[in-house]
């Protein structure tokens, strides 16, 4: 995750935390799945979108397992590892926002974030 936002840099790079909840809403990380950026070069440097149609094969293809979306990964160039007003926005309850913010000397803060439900 860390090397992606590293990689990514100046750009933003984003992706999707994949893995399990246990009864007692513990969560456990398997797998991470980059995902290109819609969003290259624009002025708003701490905003990510992923495209829909992705996320829904995503979802299509983890129905058949035990695995389901945990949440999300982005990171902020050159940016605090804060919420910004976009990403609140579109926070969906119950899912885990993971933020990183990294500079040209790779990632400098993690912080994690979850709308209570
Ligand atoms: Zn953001």
């Amino acid at each position: 995750m860390a090397l992606a936002a590293k990689t990514a840099f100046p750009s933003e790079c984003c992706g999707i935390l994949v893995g399990k909840k246990s009864e007692k809403g513990e969560i456990e990380v398997t797998e991470i799945r980059e995902v290109e950026n819609q969003i290259h070069g624009g002025e708003e440097a701490t905003h990510f979108s992923i495209d829909p149609l992705f996320l829904y094969n995503i979802e299509r293809e983890l129905d058949k397992s035990e695995l389901e979306i945990i949440g999300f990964y982005h990171s902020h160039p050159n940016c605090k590892a804060i919420l910004s007003d976009e990403d609140r926005k579109y926070m969906v309850p119950g899912l885990l926002y993971v933020i990183m913010s990294v500079t040209a000397q790779g990632v400098v803060d993690v912080k994690s974030y979850k709308k209570s439900v």
